[in-house]
């Protein structure tokens, strides 16, 4: 579904280039909801963002459902993007908009006619549990909510594939426990794959199947969690393991 081929990125920063990620390489299958771990700095972020080429990878490829991303020009790229959705940390909704228009916005943007926009927006909306909240605005809505519309959003497209970089980083534990169930139903009602960036271990035992852990831009171990016998080797993973932060 997925292929990140030795990928690495650097950015040019005042104090030097800076290695945010190097020769990272990633199989994420159809179905998946996978992990990507690792502390603050650790290159994450930047990993994920090359999934959908917001972040373009100095060198390596990406593979995206059998074809190759990296040497598309923008506009092809832009259509790709459609079946990829992203959700983040701090929500980025449209806070002049009410739920249903945020929702909305993507399919205006593709230019959707009108009457096709307004079923597949409550059928997004449901598939949330937010459908009686069409009309509120952002500034009304707990996080647990605003996620959710976010995640609404993400849907609209019809994507294949559910970015999510800290989606629950900005809400309480119950809150997390919410939104992490409405990843999980969308994964195994319409069969959206998922990456999830997190640090916090609670998170991947609660609904990942499989998990890469990141230090420092590389990815220093993957490990599949169905397995039975988890046994970590690098210092960061066996802490992640033991300490579930
Ligand atoms: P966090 O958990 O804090 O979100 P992360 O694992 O997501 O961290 P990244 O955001 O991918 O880490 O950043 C990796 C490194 O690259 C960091 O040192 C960061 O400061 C640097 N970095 C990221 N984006 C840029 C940028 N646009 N310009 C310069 N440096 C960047
Ligand atoms: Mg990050």
């Amino acid at each position: 579904m997925i292929t990140l081929h030795n990928i690495s990125k650097t950015f040019a920063t005042a104090e030097g280039p800076l290695h945010a990620v190097s020769s990272a390489s990633l199989e994420v299958e159809q179905g998946d909801i996978y992990g990507l771990i690792g502390f603050s700095g650790a290159g994450k972020s930047t990993l994920l963002r090359t999934i959908n080429l917001l972040e373009r990878p100095d060198e390596g490829s990406v593979i995206v459902d059998g074809e190759e991303f990296t040497g598309l020009p923008l506009r092809e790229l832009r259509k790709r993007r459609l079946s990829i959705g992203m959700i983040f940390q701090h929500f980025n909704l449209l806070n002049n908009r009410n739920v249903y228009d945020n929702v909305s916005f993507p399919l205006e943007i593709a230019k959707v006619p009108k009457a096709q926009r307004r079923q597949r927006i409550e059928s997004c909306l449901e598939m949330v549990g937010l459908s009686d909240k069409a009309k509120a605005f952002p500034a009304k809505l707990s996080g647990g909510q605003k996620q959710r519309v976010a995640i609404a959003r993400a849907l609209a497209g019809n994507p294949k594939i559910l970015l999510c970089d800290e989606p629950t980083s900005s809400v309480d534990p119950q809150t997390t426990g919410s939104i992490l169930a409405a990843l999980q139903e969308i994964n195994r009602n319409l069969g959206i794959t998922i990456v999830i960036v997190t640090h916090e271990m609670n998170v991947v035992k609660a609904i990942c199947n499989k998990v890469a852990v990141m230090e420092q831009g590389k990815i220093v171990e993957k490990f599949d969690l169905r397995e039975k016998n988890i046994a970590p080797q690098s210092p960061i993973a066996k802490y992640l393991f033991k300490n579930e932060i």
